[in-house]
């Protein structure tokens, strides 16, 4: 478990931005997180705590330690109809989704493949047509910076919100997860009302999905939708969906009657941030080495070479023009460094 220098992170991000980081070490055990914090090294650089790289925009090099977490392993328990699956945080996430589903667990099929690590799913409340990380989410263990204990936090500890939790809250910074157990279920409850699920189904004439149909049908509309970051770099939807009052939204209805929206908890409207971001022109535009993707304007793209600074100048110019045409302010989901 060795310190490398100087260590290129190109391979390490999504996005595929060529930095390096000044130090770089890959953590495959919980021991190995207590012997790496039992080095100097760490003491006197600031830490990075990296997945997939799936949710990062990299700026410069990074000035301090890199810890990729590889921690492998699932592990299954059952209580009754419900199953208790607990898999380290370095697990690939689509391959936990894969193997949940191959075995009848229900619960994480709107959620196959989302890019990155288990160890991230909580960070953020990962979700997707219509499903969080929450309503499946039993409880995870996370080494503390600051004393080198392992704490398990229940899902109430998580304060998890949307695309929000304690981890990019309070606690930032301050925790390393190394495993997340997920409360499944033997007995399926199929969620087809989201986004396109439904009419792929219909077009595929399954009338009562099983769960694989689901992981399936959200694959294919995942593969058509969104570009594969083998190919294109990209850190998925840049920005969050803008969630307004609902005096800011009748607002904005009056002057844009055809606003998608949704209803929000407590009396708020959640709006489509890649609608309003393909209303101000910029769906498919290349701009130098990044732009947005031809078929979802949330999503910025590395058109090969990009610098994680153009990319981050291009967000700029996104969000000041949606400010401007709809007065409504673009928060960045990407994590920057
Ligand atoms: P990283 O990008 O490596 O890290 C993200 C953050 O989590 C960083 O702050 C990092 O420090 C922290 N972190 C990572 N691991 C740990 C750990 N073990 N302990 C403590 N902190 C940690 N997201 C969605 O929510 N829904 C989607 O549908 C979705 N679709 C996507 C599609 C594409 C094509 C891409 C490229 C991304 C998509 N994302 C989506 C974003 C991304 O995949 C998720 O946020 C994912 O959970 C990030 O995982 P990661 O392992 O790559 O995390
Ligand atoms: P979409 O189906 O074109 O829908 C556009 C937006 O409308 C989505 O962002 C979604 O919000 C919202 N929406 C759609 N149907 C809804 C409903 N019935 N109730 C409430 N909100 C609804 O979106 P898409 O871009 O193809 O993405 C499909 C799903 O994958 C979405 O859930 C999206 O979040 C997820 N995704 C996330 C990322 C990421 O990086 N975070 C990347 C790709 C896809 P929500 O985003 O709140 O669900």
């Amino acid at each position: 478990m060795p310190f490398i220098a100087n260590y290129s992170l190109k391979n390490l991000n999504t996005f595929g931005i060529d930095v390096n980081a000044k130090w770089y070490v890959n953590i495959s055990s919980e021991e190995d997180l207590t012997e790496a914090f039992g080095s100097p090294l760490i003491k006197e650089n600031k830490l990075l705590v990296l997945g997939g790289g799936s949710n990062m925009l990299f700026t410069k090099d990074y000035d301090g330690i890199v810890l990729k977490i590889s921690i492998k392993g699932i592990e299954v328990a059952q209580q009754g109809t419900d199953i208790l699956v607990t898999a380290g945080a370095g697990e690939i996430w689509d391959h936990l989704v894969k193997y949940c589903v191959a075995k009848g667990y229900a619960g994480l099929e709107n959620l196959t493949l989302i890019p990155g690590t288990v160890g991230a799913s909580p960070i953020q409340n990962i979700g997707a047509y219509g499903v969080e990380i929450k309503d499946v989410f039993e409880s995870c263990t996370a080494f503390e910076i600051a004393t080198g204990q392992l704490r398990t936090f229940s899902k109430a500890d998580c304060e998890f919100g949307y695309r929000e939790s304690v981890f990019k809250g309070k606690l930032k910074g301050k925790y390393i997860i190394t495993s997340v157990t997920y409360r499944l279920s033997n007995i399926p409850n199929v969620q087809t009302h989201y986004g396109a699920i439904n009419s792929e189904l219909d077009r595929r004439g399954i009338e009562r999905p099983s769960i694989s149909d689901i992981s399936e049908v959200v694959a294919a509309i995942r593969v058509s939708k969104l570009p594969d970051p083998s190919t294109i770099g990209n850190a998925g939807s840049f920005f969050k969906n803008p969630v307004i009052s609902q005096q800011a939204f009748d607002e904005l209805l009056s002057r844009f009657p055809d606003t998608p929206h949704y209803p929000a908890p407590n009396g708020r409207v959640k709006l489509a941030a890649g609608w309003l971001i393909e209303q101000c022109g910029f769906k498919g535009l290349v701009d130098g080495h990044t732009g947005t993707w031809k078929n979802q304007a949330l999503v910025l793209v590395n058109h090969g070479g990009a610098t994680g600074q153009e990319v981050y100048r291009f967000s700029e110019k996104i969000i000041e023009t949606v400010q401007e045409k709809f007065g409504v302010l673009l928060e960045r989901e990407v994590n920057i460094f």
